[in-house]
């Protein structure tokens, strides 16, 4: 008997997997306008990676300095390196005040200034006058601890607004009808050691990004990208995977997070001479500059042998200069981190830091209402039935290089648009008819599969090993051979796959179970990870190659799309922005 024979059904009007920011805020948003709404999610939904960001979320609010929702357009189109959609990223900017409106009055505690004004703070590639005037100070912020104030306020405003949540639940696959229209997905319940099937008028994948296929990376360990792989094994592609974002100060060794607030607050690096060198390498900007500049910047300082410490291998933060007050006040996370995970007092001592993986720009490819987008022989389609949003999606707001703060803007508008287009096409409280157990039972055989795996090999070591190739093969800078070499140890990696141990074939609380179902998620988005950069023969961005280090517009000014089984496809990236109200934002050479 396999344990797909109990199976328990729901069925609501939207499912979401995923109760992270994007989860939160389209739960709350189609909830709010009558459908009866599952939210599921792997850990319990506050705990979501969400509540580790740190530094803020930017609109052109203008309280502090003149602002415009232009200029963060431009910025956020020169932060993409043109890559980014130029629809999309008008949505966004246009209705940033907005979304922070609509956060404040559902109680998230942001920072005040002196004059009772939200507080904002300057922040990496935020420009005014399209790049010509100051810096902007446009990153709303709840001190050093605004995901974890969005998070809480989202959920219980979702949970006040009915929202049935569906936690440590984790969702497996996508259920596809005959003609591949998505109608639900099937989930393990890990607390309570059953199975379920959910059916939906429409599923949103909010499931995060897949940072956790690098050694050193900043996000937490659920942090697998399970949506994005679901997608692959139904046959969708994932657009821009070769664009993984670097974020310069992670603690050196550990990978946790030193925000950038802390250098928006005044804080700069240094190298083994003292010298604060990113304004050799971004004179206007320096340690202002955009994330995968400052990257660059570090990984060649350590490379020319300026880097500190035993094995010159990493650099300094300084932020002690700072008044403590200052510290304690606007960047509290930050000491704690300082002092937890490199064992320091940045209020006395410099902080040891390096590039760590930290955000993945690549993912579901979806238009601005979030709807998903496949190739076929006929051209660009709709996914009926499927809608993406947050780190997860590909909208493409973030192009070759998020620039900080905008994340967290995109969770909350681009989750409204998918709740906006919902309410615009479905009808709440629709009965739907049961699916066919022909849908569902052959990804359940899948799962029990895995679950009765008996070989030798443990998750552990394979994780360990994936994430020393990504590291070492996709990191910063690329070539060709790096990369081909990476891409044959992942092929040796994903033969082993089918030989992996699994001790304990129980389905309450094997965590030994759930480490081999996020592994094989990591795998195959490494596998698209590196392709998707060998086909890349240009630097954009985050995307780096050593071989090919120019931009390259005539031949590579678009989007890549890769399959599970490798194929490989590009798509136009979108110049015309949405209204007349500001002009198509033509290419130039990006520099800070
Ligand atoms: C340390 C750190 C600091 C950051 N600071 C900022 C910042 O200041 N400003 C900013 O704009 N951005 C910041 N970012 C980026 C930003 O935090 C993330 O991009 C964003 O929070 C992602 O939100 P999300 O809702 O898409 O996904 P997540 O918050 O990652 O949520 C994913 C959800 O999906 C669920 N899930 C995943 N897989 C499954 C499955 N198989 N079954 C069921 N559920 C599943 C999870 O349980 C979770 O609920 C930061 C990132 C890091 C790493």
């Amino acid at each position: 008997m396999t344990s797909s024979t109990n199976i328990t059904f729901h069925s609501h009007d939207v499912v979401i997997v995923g109760a992270g920011g994007a989860g939160l805020m389209a739960a709350l948003g189609t909830a709010k306008r009558g459908f009866s709404v599952a939210c599921i999610s792997k850990v319990f939904p506050t705990h979501s990676h969400t509540v580790a960001a740190q530094g803020g979320i930017n609109a052109a609010l203008g309280n502090h300095t003149e602002d415009d929702w232009r200029w963060h357009m431009y910025d956020t189109v020169r932060g993409s390196d043109w890559l980014g959609d130029q629809d999309a990223i008008e949505h966004m900017c246009r209705n940033a005040p907005r979304a922070i409106m609509e956060l404040e009055k559902i109680g998230v505690p942001f920072s005040r200034d002196a004059n009772g004004k939200l507080y904002q703070r300057i922040y990496g590639g935020q420009s005014t006058h399209f790049g010509k005037g100051e810096l902007a100070y446009r990153a709303v912020a709840a001190a050093d601890r605004t995901g974890h104030a969005i998070l809480h306020s989202l959920y219980s405003q979702a949970l006040k607004h009915r929202t049935q949540f569906f936690s440590e639940f984790f969702v497996l696959d996508l259920i596809l009808d005959h003609d591949k229209a998505v109608c639900g997905v099937i989930a393990w319940n890990m607390a309570e050691g059953t199975l379920h099937s959910f059916r939906a008028q429409i599923v949103i994948l909010a499931t995060g990004g897949y940072s956790q296929v690098y050694r050193t990376n900043t996000s937490s360990s659920i942090c697998t990208g399970d949506g994005n792989a679901m997608c692959l094994r139904a046959g969708l592609p994932l657009q821009d995977m070769e664009f993984v974002q670097f974020h310069p100060t992670g603690i050196h060794d550990a990978g946790f997070l030193i925000t950038e607030a802390a250098r928006a607050e005044g804080g700069y690096l240094l190298n083994n001479i003292g010298e604060r060198f990113m304004q050799r390498y971004a004179p206007q900007y320096a340690d202002l500059a955009s994330r995968d500049v400052i990257a660059r910047a570090m990984a060649t300082e350590i490379a020319e042998g300026r880097g500190v410490g035993k094995h010159n291998d990493h650099l300094h933060l300084c932020i002690h200069h700072l008044p403590s007050a200052t510290i304690h006040e606007k960047l509290p996370t930050v000491y704690e981190t300082a002092q937890a995970f490199a064992g320091i007092d940045a209020c006395q001592a410099l902080i040891p830091v390096a590039p760590s993986a930290h955000y993945t720009m690549g993912g579901i490819p979806a238009n601005h209402h979030c709807e998903v987008k496949t190739i076929t022989t006929s051209g660009l389609e709709t996914v009926p039935g499927l809608m993406a949003i947050g780190e997860a999606a590909c909208l493409s707001v973030h192009g070759a290089n998020r620039l900080g703060c905008n994340s967290l803007l995109d969770l909350i508008v681009f989750a409204e648009s998918a709740a906006d287009r919902i309410a615009a096409q479905l009808k709440p409280q629709t009965k739907l008819s049961a699916l066919p157990a022909s849908y569902s039972s052959p990804l359940f055989e899948q799962f029990d599969h895995i679950r009765t795996a008996k070989g030798t090999i443990q998750a552990a070591h394979l994780k360990k090993e994936m994430q020393q190739i990504m590291q070492k093969y996709a990191g910063v800078f690329r070539t060709e051979e790096l990369l081909n070499k990476g891409a044959v140890a992942l092929q040796t990696l994903t033969t082993a796959l089918p030989d992996i141990a699994i001790g304990d074939q129980s389905l309450l609380w094997n965590n030994a179970l759930l480490e081999v179902l996020e592994l094989r998620n990591l795998l195959l988005q490494s596998q698209v990870t590196i392709h998707a950069a060998l086909m890349r023969k240009e630097s954009r961005g985050a995307h780096f190659r050593q071989d090919y280090p120019k931009r390259d517009d005539s031949n590579w000014l678009k989007h890549s799309l890769v399959w599970k089984d490798l194929r490989y496809a590009n798509r136009e990236v979108r110049q015309t922005p949405l209204s007349s109200d500001i002009a198509s934002i033509p290419l130039e050479e990006r520099c800070y």
